[in-house]
């Protein structure tokens, strides 16, 4: 049979290895960019090189001969997802969770008040984003949210630019980073310490900044019954204090940079005319009910960029059902429900299945589930009508899509470590769309 999986992140790169593995079908890995890996290439911090390399398993995936990676094809807007089926005898959607959820404040929208997707994506060097999207002038910045991205971008704003030059940082974000003015950075949990979502190792690894203090007020720490509790039954919890403890007990050392870490507090407002000049709190507290409330207790930091980190939202695929609420497709094991029917040889994947949770592994069992649903419905799909590989490339050209193929994805990949070598690195992204599909074409197309 042939396979159309849509998203070369994690879950759809699982998705194709679990299809090719059972040698019952050829696979197209269709990306909207002409980059594979989804959020390894353009989520995943550029210094955390030993997650990045991930992609070095992935990337056997795209070379076992029964996957083919099909890049810079939107389906929704160069091809539909009803054409698909034309070509292939089932789709898997593994579109991931793409934008971000809102915070629902006033001055949310302000200049200088930014999503975190925005920001990795800009010192990941995501082709959608602006070039300059930040110039980094602030000298003090909220972030707001206490997850895994919250620890990841109050890091790269933390950390000496210099120490980022051995990584595939793109060299305009690492000119910016170079020139950064920011000298504090808030981050605000709107819950207590036992309710944050980042995992110890992760910050752990604040505390090994060597130019930031990190500052931990221990009135933040205070455990009321059921988070004792809750940190009792559960170690990571437990770590996850005794780091916190640890910083709140250091006597801070005059470094040069600040970074303060706080709890029960929700924001209420971004503030500001023109632009962002801060941000208003609400001292939250856990009532009776165990719920955490507003005390009405409020207070205001100075801030001149605000990150909201609260969380990914997965948007709609055209063509295929969606849950609004919960920003997903609603499937059961894999199998996409429309009106809680399935649609026949139609499949999820990844974070647009399950939500934006977990860490990049949980895909691999997520997609094996997708995919085993796939093969037993598989003897009662109807075949595709169209059954030449060469077809589904045929309408792209005769649109006008500049398909990239794995020989162009490897020719992007050559023109990134040369660009590097010439800066003294060992490589450096290409963020511009028009220039990555110059550097694929380099190679022959095969
Ligand atoms: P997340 O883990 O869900 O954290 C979101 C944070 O935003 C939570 O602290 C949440 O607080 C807070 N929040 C939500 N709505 C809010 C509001 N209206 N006001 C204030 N705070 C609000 O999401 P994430 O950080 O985006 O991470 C997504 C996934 O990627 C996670 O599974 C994460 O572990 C993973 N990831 C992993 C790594 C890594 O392994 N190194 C790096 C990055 C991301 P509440 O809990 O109170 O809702």
């Amino acid at each position: 049979m042939r396979v159309a999986v849509v998203g070369s992140g994690p879950a759809g790169a699982y998705a194709a290895a679990a299809l090719a593995r059972s040698g019952e079908a050829a696979v197209d890995v269709l990306d909207r960019l002409p980059c594979p890996y989804g959020l390894v290439r353009y989520g995943v911090a550029p210094d955390h090189e030993k997650i990045k390399s991930i992609s070095t398993t992935l990337q056997r995936v795209f070379e076992d001969p029964a996957v083919r990676f099909v890049g810079n094809v939107e389906v929704g807007a160069d091809v539909s997802l009803a054409e698909l089926g034309r070509y292939y005898d089932a789709v898997v959607l593994s579109t991931g969770a793409a934008t971000d959820r809102r915070l629902g404040v006033e001055g949310e929208d302000l200049p200088g008040s930014f999503s975190a997707t925005e920001f990795v994506s800009w010192y990941c060097g995501h082709p959608d984003g602006r070039i300059d999207a930040f110039g980094l002038e602030a000298r003090s910045v909220a972030v707001i949210g206490v997850g895994n991205v919250a620890v990841d971008v109050t890091r790269i704003l933390a950390r000496p630019a210099d120490e980022l030059r051995r990584t595939d940082v793109p060299d305009n974000v690492l000119q910016v980073l170079e020139r950064s003015r920011v000298e504090d950075v808030h981050v605000f949990g709107r819950r207590g310490p036992a309710q944050a979502k980042f995992t110890t190792k992760e910050l752990r690894e604040l505390g090994e900044l060597t130019d930031t203090d990190v500052l931990v007020d221990p009135a933040d720490l205070v455990l009321d019954e059921a988070a004792a509790q809750l940190v009792a039954e559960k170690p990571a919890l437990r770590r996850n204090l005794d780091v916190l403890q640890a910083w709140a007990d250091r006597t801070p050392a005059g470094r040069s940079r600040r970074l303060h870490l706080r709890f029960w507090q929700r924001p209420v407002a971004v503030l500001g005319d023109r632009r962002v000049c801060g941000l208003r709190l609400e001292r939250t507290r856990v009532d009776a009910t165990g719920s955490t409330v507003g005390t009405g207790e409020t207070s205001t930091v100075e801030a001149q960029m605000v990150l909201r980190s609260v969380g990914y939202r997965g948007v709609p695929v055209p063509g295929a059902p969606f849950d609004v609420q919960q920003g997903r497709i609603p499937q059961e094991r894999g199998r996409v429900l429309r009106d809680g029917e399935p649609v026949p040889g139609l499949y999820v994947a990844g974070w647009i299945k399950r939500g934006p949770t977990g860490v990049i592994g949980t895909n691999k069992s997520d997609a094996n589930e997708t995919v085993a649903s796939l093969l037993e419905d598989a003897p009662s799909l109807p075949p595709a009508p169209e059954s030449d590989p060469d077809a589904v490339l045929a309408l792209l050209a005769e649109r006008g899509v500049e398909v990239v193929l794995w020989s162009g994805w490897c020719a992007i990949e050559e023109a990134e470590i040369a660009q590097g070598r010439a800066l003294g690195r060992e490589r450096a992204k290409i963020v511009e769309r028009a220039e990555l599909l110059r550097a694929a074409t380099a190679a022959p197309r095969t």
